[in-house]
């Protein structure tokens, strides 16, 4: 399809809990939260655009794992996947986004019924309360 991008984000896994980022951009997002990452450039495969984009927005190093089953079809011609990942080098910090929170299951869930989280991240959310042991 001419003009179709992929967006990867990253489900940061570190035994019971997930990180989770607080966007900044654009206004109809702002102080929403999500799980980092960003869009997929050509000749990057998910995985390589995921590890790039975690070291610049959290400065980290990640191992990616198996994808998380659903996919968004996002405006325009962008389409949503999750991987999941585990830090291997250095502790994340907010280049680009306003705070940084990890969270247990029951704060996942507080997120989410709270509506706290961005709209395409609410999928998401049975299959990680599920990786949360919650
Ligand atoms: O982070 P970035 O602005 O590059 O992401 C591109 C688009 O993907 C955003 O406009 C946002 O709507 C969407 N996105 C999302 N959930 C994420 C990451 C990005 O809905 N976890």
């Amino acid at each position: 399809m001419t003009g179709h991008r992929i967006v990867v984000a990253g489900a940061v896994l570190d035994r019971d809990r997930l990180l989770l980022a607080q966007r900044r951009y654009p206004p109809d997002l702002a102080g929403l939260w999500e799980l980092p990452g960003g869009k997929v450039e050509a000749g990057e495969s998910p995985a390589d655009a995921l590890r790039r984009e975690l070291r610049e927005e959290l400065g980290v190093t990640i191992a990616v794992g198996a994808a998380l089953r659903e996919s968004v079809a996002l405006t325009g011609d962008l389409t949503l996947v999750a991987l999941r990942a585990r830090i291997e080098c250095g502790t994340p910090h907010p280049a680009e986004h306003e705070a940084l929170r990890w969270v247990d299951a029951p704060g996942l869930r507080l997120m989410h019924d709270s509506g706290r989280l961005v709209p395409a991240d609410n999928v998401w959310v049975p299959e990680l309360l599920g990786d949360l042991g919650g």
